[in-house]
């Protein structure tokens, strides 16, 4: 019974946090300040009464419509609130009520956050991501342990993006100069050398706050899931957009968060442990 009391009201923080985490995600990458003004409506500039601001009640009272304007209010902010009192509580309810568990909790809730502006600005502000992987630190007693396998995670994936970014560049490279060969006129107008940067550096520190929290072999279950999730979506994404840049960030903490619950059974599954 006693647990249960507990969960609620990890619960609630985790609405609460979800509720600053929708202020994070509207107001981080457009370059204002997290604290002034207090919330309003987006449409009439409107600031809210207390009771607009109670997390997901708040959204359903109001039937997801602004009070004064009547503007129609994002089911982002319910969903967010939402998802983020699921991981509070699923981290809570696996790792038992402590610090380290508070750790793991914010970590993926600032990862959900990094994941919703991935996909709607395709980068992400070193602000939380870097919050992000310092807290993903204290996952376990065993800090100095978490920072190894931080570094070693975002270590292997820095050195996999030189040499990804140094083929791609080559290749680029000899099509230029192929079209060059045919047309030695466009010479003035290509670059004499080619940068192309395969993944985005946000990638490299979520890598560190991955492995900080799940340690090498779940890290690997974690990267795999990510691919197996962005596959279908990369196709979907291609022949509805024909928009080949697909954010990554949010498959790497949805593999992240599923790997977090269900390595272990993953791994024994395919014979590995
Ligand atoms: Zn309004």
């Amino acid at each position: 019974m006693e647990k249960w009391i507990i969960m609620g009201v990890v619960g609630l923080l985790g609405l609460v946090i979800g509720s600053f985490l929708n202020v994070l995600i509207l107001r981080l990458p457009q370059g204002q300040s997290i604290l002034f003004p207090s919330s309003h409506c987006p449409g009439c500039k409107e600031p809210l009464k207390w009771y607009h601001n109670i997390p997901l009640l708040s959204w359903l009272f109001l039937k997801g419509k602004c009070s004064y304007c009547k503007e129609p209010i994002s089911a982002q902010y319910p969903v967010i609130e939402a998802l983020t009192a699921l991981i509070f509580v699923s981290v809570f309810y696996k790792n038992g009520i402590n610090l380290h568990s508070l750790a793991v909790a914010l970590s993926f809730s600032l990862l959900l956050a990094l994941s919703l502006i991935d996909l709607r600005y395709k980068a992400v502000p070193d602000s939380i991501n870097l919050l992000a992987a310092l807290i993903a630190l204290y996952a376990s007693p065993d800090i100095a342990g978490n920072l190894k396998n931080a570094l070693l995670v975002a270590g292997a994936m820095s050195m996999l993006r030189f040499f990804v970014s140094y083929y791609v560049s080559k290749k680029e490279e000899l099509r230029l100069k192929k079209q060059i060969a045919q047309a030695p006129w466009l010479q003035d107008y290509y670059p004499k050398y080619v940068m192309i940067e395969a993944m985005g550096e946000g990638d490299i520190i979520v890598g560190f706050t991955i492995g900080a929290i799940l340690g090498l072999e779940a890290t690997f279950v974690a990267i795999f899931l990510a691919a197996l999730l962005a596959l279908p979506a990369s196709i979907i994404n291609k022949t509805l957009h024909g928009d080949k840049e697909l954010p990554f960030i949010p498959f790497l903490a949805a593999g992240a968060f599923l790997s977090y619950f269900f390595a272990r059974d993953i791994l024994e599954w395919i014979g590995v442990s």
